[in-house]
């Protein structure tokens, strides 16, 4: 059977194939695609950290702010250069992928409490 696809993530080309739940039309659009991700998470993971790590400075620096700012430019030039095309994967399929991987460890988040030394939900 043919698969009619809603258009390439990348490049929004239509195509017709045999393999249903494609994304991209093609190899290069796959790895245009995905190294734009491993980019734009790279100037983000310092930020992130930073917010996780050292929460006063961040704040006393505006990071959230930055972060808010860096994706605000990101979705300008995605409107620029590929309309009306995500880059990025949605949220369940974002967890999924990190859950097929074994990657999302499963259970609360613990931070230590420097006063007492025991460890409570962050
Ligand atoms: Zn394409």
């Amino acid at each position: 059977m043919i698969a009619r696809h809603i258009g390439c993530l990348e490049c929004g080309k239509l195509w017709n194939d045999r393999k249903a739940g494609r994304q991209f039309c093609c190899t290069t659009c796959r790895m245009a695609f995905n190294n734009r991700r491993m980019k734009r998470g790279a100037e983000l993971y310092d930020l992130f950290r930073a917010m996780r790590r050292e929460r006063d400075q961040a704040k006393a620096l505006g990071l959230w702010s930055e972060m808010c700012r860096l994706e605000l430019r990101w979705h300008q030039e995605d409107e620029a250069t590929r309309p009306g095309r995500r880059s990025y994967m949605p949220p369940a399929k974002a967890l999924a992928n990190l859950r097929e991987t074994g990657r999302l460890p499963i259970g609360d988040v613990l931070v230590r409490d420097n006063a007492t030394g025991s460890r409570r939900r962050a």
